[in-house]
């Protein structure tokens, strides 16, 4: 029996490594994933605010892929669900018995007119990449007037929390360095406050009015005038168009499911694949798990939730392949957003589908500590590259 994967992310390889740990060797695992690095992307955010280097989130593919799991260095273009096929660009059709669709989030930088022209110069940034991510910390260093502003998509995004953590990082550095009271710090968001649980929001709103952000929802960013350093932003409300100007912007782009799933007949009617949100089996086709980013699961979308959706997606394929139908449906939406307040500063959201918190610690994880900011910095890495894709943790 073979079973695919599309994607050699963090679901990807988490997913293929416990396969392997699950199933004897006659069940052939593949990957699908072309890319020659594999990235921890949740240290960019600290990457952006000077701390570690970028080089230390990646590391080679080939290091990270389980033993006995082989590596197709393609990419996959499209996927024929019906036929039980997948095509790639170089190794053409190949076929699976059971398919894991785990190709992440599009980051669609062209849907906001100017970005990429200005991506990089003059104040422009975003940690949202690995390549754009050095900007942050660059023009964070030369920022000591005029107005930062830090801006959210309209659409599902990648760890929901990034957009505001480089800002209180900004914020932190420019008052540590004596440039705070020139600089006004403003966070815009097309949704209606700084976050989506009460109990995290209750903190985040004290902090922002402690530290004198101003913010400014319900408006969306539509373009970026690069050479004249201003940003275009309609007023969702009173469809009017607002322009601000920046000394330095970090921009979050909205995201989509990967275009090559459109056609794929995997899709919802919102864009992204349509799962149970407890088993991970897509609802029409069997044979067919996804989960991570891409899957319309209704949580926030993180490294954090793949730990928790892994071993049930895992669970659940070796139950389908033995025909029992007692799926695990223990996942219950769980993520966790750990937003870092400052340097040395975390606030540890954990919450589930429910929006309920749903804390790991005996104690109140709203306020900023240091020890949750250890545990990012420090603990979480580890975790990550020996744990998680290990498929231990
Ligand atoms: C700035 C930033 C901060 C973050 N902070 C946190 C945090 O603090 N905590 C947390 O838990 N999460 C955080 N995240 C989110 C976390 O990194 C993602 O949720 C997680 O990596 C998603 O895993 P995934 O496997 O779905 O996608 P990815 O890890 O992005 O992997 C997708 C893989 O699919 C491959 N692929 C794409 N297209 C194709 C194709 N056509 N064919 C084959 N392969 C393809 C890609 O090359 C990639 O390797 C952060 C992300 C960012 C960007």
């Amino acid at each position: 029996m073979n079973i695919v994967i599309v994607g050699g992310g963090t679901a990807g390889i988490t997913t293929a490594a416990r396969l392997r740990n699950s199933l004897d060797k006659s069940f052939e695992i593949s990957v699908i994933e072309p890319s020659k690095y594999h990235y921890y992307q949740p240290y960019w955010t600290l990457n952006g605010a000077g701390i570690g280097t970028k080089e230390e989130t990646r590391k080679l593919t080939k290091e990270v892929m389980p033993h006995q799991v082989s590596w197709i260095q393609d990419r996959c273009i499209k996927i024929n669900p019906d036929k039980n096929e997948v095509e790639c660009e170089k190794e053409g059709i190949i076929k699976y018995d059971i398919l894991v669709v785990a190709p992440g989030i599009q980051i669609n930088w062209d849907q906001i007119k100017g970005l990429k022209e200005a991506m990089g110069k003059d104040g422009v940034c975003s940690n949202y990449s690995y390549e754009y991510v050095d900007y942050t910390w660059k023009f964070l260093q030369e920022l000591d007037h005029g107005s930062a502003l830090f801006t959210f998509p309209n659409s599902p995004l990648k760890c929901g929390g990034a957009p505001q953590k480089i800002m209180y990082l900004v914020e932190d550095y420019l008052r540590k360095h004596g440039k705070r009271n020139n600089v006004e710090i403003e966070f815009t968001s097309p949704g209606q406050a700084i976050f989506g649980v009460e109990k995290y929001k209750k903190s985040l709103e004290k902090i922002i009015k402690e530290r004198d952000i101003k913010t400014h929802f319900q408006i969306n960013l539509e373009r970026i005038d690069g050479i004249n350093k201003k940003a275009f932003f309609r007023d969702l409300q009173t469809n009017q168009l607002i322009e601000k100007e920046y000394s330095f912007i970090h921009v979050v782009p909205p995201m989509s499911a990967p275009d090559f799933l459109i056609n794929s007949k995997l899709l919802d009617e919102t864009g992204w694949i349509d799962v149970d949100k407890h088993t991970f089996q897509h609802q029409k086709y069997q044979n067919v798990f996804s989960l991570g980013d891409v899957s319309n699961a209704p949580t926030a979308k993180t490294g954090a939730a793949i730990r928790k959706q892994a071993p049930v997606v895992a669970e659940n394929i070796v139950k389908f392949i033995n025909k029992r139908s007692d799926f695990n449906r223990e996942y219950n939406g769980y993520t966790s957003c750990p937003i870092v307040t400052g340097y040395g500063q975390l606030i540890l959201a954990e919450f589930d589908y429910d929006g309920k918190p749903c804390e790991t610690f005996p104690f109140d994880q709203s306020k900023p500590r240091w020890s949750m900011y250890f545990l990012k910095a420090h603990i979480l890495p580890l975790v990550y590259w020996h744990g998680m894709l290990k498929g231990r943790m």
